[in-house]
């Protein structure tokens, strides 16, 4: 597999999602909406993922896992409900991810180093960040939102 291009749009402010991404593979196809998230130990690559759901006992609405109060009915959830996996919360699920660690780092390898690239040129004076409509219209708020829900060490 190759990856033949990686976009990098930075994320504005300090926190620690630095970063939106999106890789082409093969020059055939995309994927987007990999994060790079400031983790304890250097940067990392998240991959794409959903939020995980499940349904209110007493209506059957989908309401996402750390939601106290059902959307729909406004019923009492349980606030447990959450599989627990090694500790953690599982909160969301990979919709795109390596199946080995070769390629897994092949990935990250890509990406951390279009990320640097793009970090770089940030602080050349007449930066312009580049404008990318595919990875623009992301949810940020949301996203900020997940990652200090999920407080993930990974
Ligand atoms: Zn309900």
């Amino acid at each position: 597999m190759n990856i033949t291009e990686v976009r990098v749009k930075l994320t504005e402010g300090k926190n620690r999602l630095q970063a939106f991404c999106s890789i082409t593979i093969d020059d055939d196809f995309v994927v987007r909406d990999l994060k790079v998230i400031e983790g304890h130990k250097g940067a990392f690559v998240a991959m794409p993922s959903r939020k995980l759901t499940d349904r209110c006992p007493k209506c059957g609405g989908k309401n996402h896992l750390m939601a106290q109060y059902c959307n729909d009915c406004g019923a009492k959830l349980n606030e447990k409900r959450a599989s627990r996996g090694a500790g953690k919360l599982k909160l969301h699920a990979d919709t795109a991810h390596p199946i080995n660690s070769s390629c897994r780092e092949l990935i990250q390898e890509k990406v951390l180093a279009a990320f640097s690239e793009e970090v770089e040129n940030s602080k050349k004076p007449g930066y312009k960040p580049p404008k990318y409509e595919d990875i623009e219209d992301v949810d940020y708020d949301d996203l900020r939102d997940d990652l200090e829900s999920e407080k993930s060490d990974t």
